[in-house]
């Protein structure tokens, strides 16, 4: 199982959780909220071979945090994985939006310059601005539109400019996830749970391990069994290591032995 999209140094007991989804053999991506968990969260983290952190800064924290963005760039350097960033244009946080967009195109820039990163990106009620960051830079690596909730002519768009996509139980629990899910270039897809912030009914906090909730919509979606879809996500996700190993990424890590 792969679960691309955890704030996993969030919930009350990480290092239980991150023991289990050792345990379980399932790949996490540990996402970050502001550069300054960074340490923290590579701590939390050690030396389990599945599971990887991402650098980031949420949009919804830009209209105060806004100044971490210097430590973002220079975290950067140190890791093959960027997010979570992005735009998030909806009431709450329209008032912090040009400096959303300025850190974004920072962050892009900060990416080519380390000739790509894998990159978490939030497009909450901003898919076109995103995707207008995008256009805008290249050699940035290879971004992965998080819970993507845009248009379907917005979905085009950002399937012909390379995006893969992240999805989860909560973004499949509606039909209008389950319809861009559809159109989704289905070998740029992979599973997450955007946890602990989604919950799971009345039971708490989504787990990494719930992602086998988006696998089973994944197999009415894309009509095959769960093994299939399983086996295609872990193809993906291996293309997607594959890819950013020929980016020639600078800051290898010490082991990647058990990469998929
Ligand atoms: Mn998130």
């Amino acid at each position: 199982m792969i679960d691309f999209h955890c704030h996993v140094d969030l919930y009350p007991d990480p290092v239980t959780v991150l023991n289990r989804v050792e345990a379980e053999g399932i790949y996490l991506l540990a996402i970050t909220t502001t550069p300054l968990a960074w340490a923290g969260m590579k701590q939390i983290i050690g030396n389990r071979k599945r599971v990887k952190a991402a650098v980031g800064l949420h949009p919804e924290l830009v209209a105060e945090r806004h100044a971490e963005v210097t430590l973002l760039e220079s975290l950067i350097s140190e890791t093959r994985y960027v997010g979570e960033v992005g735009l998030d244009g909806s009431p709450q946080h329209r008032g912090s939006f040009p400096k959303q967009d300025e850190i974004l195109r920072r962050v892009f820039r900060e990416c080519a310059v380390h000739r790509g990163r894998v990159i978490s990106i939030h497009s909450r009620a901003a898919a076109s601005g995103v995707l207008d960051a995008l256009s805008a830079h290249s050699d940035i690596g290879v971004p992965i539109l998080h819970w993507f909730s845009g248009s379907m002519r917005e979905l085009e768009r950002a399937a012909n400019l390379g995006c893969w996509f992240s999805v989860g139980p909560s973004m499949l629990a509606s039909a209008k996830g389950r319809r861009l899910t559809e159109a989704m270039p289905s070998d740029r897809v992979l599973t997450e749970t955007d946890a602990p912030f989604t919950r799971n009914g009345r039971s708490g906090p989504l787990m990494p391990w719930d992602v086998a909730n988006a696998e089973a919509d994944l197999a009415n979606i894309w009509r095959m069994p769960i093994e299939g879809v399983r086996d295609r996500l872990l193809g993906n996700l291996r293309q997607l290591v594959a890819s950013t190993k020929i980016m020639n990424v600078a800051s290898a890590e010490p082991s990647r032995a058990s990469e998929p």
